[in-house]
């Protein structure tokens, strides 16, 4: 049985519809990711599931009992919101404690859970401050453990971490992430970040428009994204506007240009006019004696672990990604060739470009 279950989930407000029929099956333990740009009904959905929004249509089932309309406090949730929503005049330990008193945990029992969840997100020592006396990244734990204290069924969190600088925050996804599979709680996370989702889900709903457009591991929707809009919005990559000549069993020939790209068939049907997707770094730089489409290096940017590199090529202009192994790129206004496995290429309607 699956344990959550949104089933054909909807929200309007006036007219305006946030949320079109939504429906997601997360497992036990699972780890799942909303991830969206701004305004595609993440947050609402993520309010419906704890039980702040009322859905218009659809029902949401935990463990196979309908809870659409129980409140939010009996779903067994704990809820992280980008503000942490910290209660500023209650120390660290009596915000972690709220929770558990609420359901009538005191004395010694309450204290060494405070103790324990301080402990898991690291911040042992720390009760007795208030949340003004610690730094943004030490309240962000705060809010965690407050969540995480009553050991809820689900955690939900909603872009718990934008506060938070990219140092901190690329160390939090990690940490979180460890926590989260120590303790097997089942967690939904909004966010708008590409990389937190990576990194810590097992899958992502990739959402537009108030829809879910794919769900699938980190690992397949960046290597098989199934529209455009999934495609862009993880990671970057080049679109090469071209016309399919001809198809067979297990290619499709594309005219980009003067050049004949081989790529490999998909299942859906496909338009005459079709954009196909390479990823910068599935581009290699070969010499401009080698085989391969005809480029001229227009800039090469040096980025630490790889090389952003511009090149204006015979398929028009594209960005490689090369990786800072061996040789550094050609200089500016050099002749290369680009080289790609044929594999590393995706075929997307130009219909499908908008979701
Ligand atoms: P963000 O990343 O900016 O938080 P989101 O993907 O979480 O965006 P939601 O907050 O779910 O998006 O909002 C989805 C849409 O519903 C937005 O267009 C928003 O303006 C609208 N919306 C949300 N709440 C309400 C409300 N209470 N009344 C009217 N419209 C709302």
């Amino acid at each position: 049985m699956t344990f959550l279950q949104l089933d054909q989930l909807g929200k309007t407000f006036g007219d305006f519809r946030a949320v079109e029929s939504l429906s997601l099956d997360v497992e036990r333990g699972e780890f799942i990711s909303l991830l969206g740009p701004s305004g595609c009904g993440k947050t609402t959905t993520l309010q419906m599931v704890a039980g702040f929004v009322e859905p218009t249509r659809g029902r949401i089932r935990l463990n196979g009992a309908d809870i659409t309309a129980m409140r939010p406090e009996k779903r067994g949730m704990g809820v992280v919101f980008q503000s942490y929503a910290l209660f500023p005049h209650m120390t660290v330990a009596d915000n972690i404690g709220f929770g558990l008193e609420m359901r009538g945990m005191r004395g010694a029992g309450k204290l060494k859970r405070i103790d324990e969840t301080l402990e898991l997100v690291r911040l042992p020592g720390l009760g007795k401050r208030y949340p003004k006396e610690l730094s943004g990244g030490q309240r962000q734990r705060v809010a965690i453990a407050r969540a995480l204290a009553v050991r809820p069924e689900v955690l939900l969190l909603d872009e718990p971490m934008s506060n938070l600088d990219a140092k901190l925050r690329e160390d939090m996804h990690v940490e979180l992430r460890g926590i989260q599979r120590h303790l097997g709680i089942t967690t939904i996370l909004v966010t708008h970040d590409q990389v937190e989702a990576m990194t810590m889900s097992d899958r992502i709903a990739v959402m537009h428009g108030g829809r879910i457009v794919q769900l699938a591991t980190p690992y397949e929707a960046y290597e098989r994204p199934e529209s455009a809009f999934a495609s862009s919005f993880l990671g970057k990559t080049n679109v090469l506007k071209g016309v399919v000549e001809a198809r067979n069993m297990r290619c499709c020939e594309v005219r980009v240009g003067d050049s004949l790209l081989h790529v490999p068939h998909q299942e859906k049907s496909l338009a005459r006019e079709v954009n196909v997707y390479v990823r910068p770094e599935k581009v290699r730089l070969a010499p401009a004696s080698a085989s391969g489409i005809p480029a001229t290096i227009r800039t090469r940017l040096f980025l630490g672990n790889h090389w952003l590199v511009e090149v204006d090529s015979a398929l028009g202009p594209m960005r490689v990604s090369h990786p800072n192994i061996g040789a550094v790129p050609p200089a500016e206004g050099e002749a290369v060739a680009l080289h790609w496995l044929d594999d590393d290429l995706r075929l997307l309607d130009t219909e499908a470009a908008h979701g």
